[in-house]
């Protein structure tokens, strides 16, 4: 049975990363599966739960902890948190996943399959233009914004411990740039 391979986009809040992951699983060569991750957040407008992320209250995000449910987890914003089932790599079988995880989360999936994954880091072309960015998507109030620029520094700062890094200045560029690589990773 062939291995399936993991492909880890991490970046920033705000550096263009959904927006690369939901074209990548569009590729039908690629044949991506979204890893879809359990979060203790309330949906946004137009998100869906077991499509964009598994919805689930902080007691039961707690609950399943304890139970060792998780690959891995993070409180990534202070009391929210977010992690990826075990059964959700189980459900993948022999299908290539994509997950869609904060930095430490991404570092953590490489650890545990060293060989079997890719790790990309999406860098955002500066923090001024993520506070941009941020602030047009329209979703976050001022200090969440905040909080995600303060996570953001910290992040760049990990960068070179990723296989890649594409920086995120025009995104059909970066965008193809990651193509290619998980193209190659894929068919190697
Ligand atoms: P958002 O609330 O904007 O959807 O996500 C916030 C951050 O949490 C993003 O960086 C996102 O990639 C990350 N995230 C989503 N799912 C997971 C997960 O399963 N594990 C980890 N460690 N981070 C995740």
């Amino acid at each position: 049975m062939k291995n399936s391979k993991f492909i880890v986009i991490a970046a920033p809040s705000g550096s263009g990363k959904t927006t690369i992951v939901n074209k990548l699983i569009k590729e039908k060569d690629l044949d991506l599966h979204f890893s879809v991750s359990a979060t203790s957040r309330d949906p946004r407008k137009n998100e869906e739960d077991g499509e964009n992320y598994f919805f689930i209250s902080k007691e039961e995000f707690v609950r399943k902890v304890s139970n060792n449910e998780f690959i891995e987890w993070e409180e990534v914003y202070k009391g929210v948190f977010y992690g990826t089932l075990i059964s959700e790599l189980e459900n993948a079988k022999e299908k290539n996943l994509i997950f869609d995880i904060d930095v430490i989360g991404g570092l953590n999936i490489k650890r545990k399959f060293k060989d079997q994954s890719l790790t990309i880091f999406i860098k955002p072309p500066s923090i001024d233009e993520l506070e941009k960015r941020l602030k047009k998507r329209n979703s976050e109030t001022d200090s969440s914004i905040k909080i995600r620029i303060d996570k953001a520094k910290n992040e760049i700062l990990l960068a070179d411990k990723f296989d890649y890094i594409v920086e995120n200045d025009i995104l059909e560029k970066s965008y193809w740039e990651v193509f290619n690589l998980v193209n190659n990773f894929i068919n190697e």
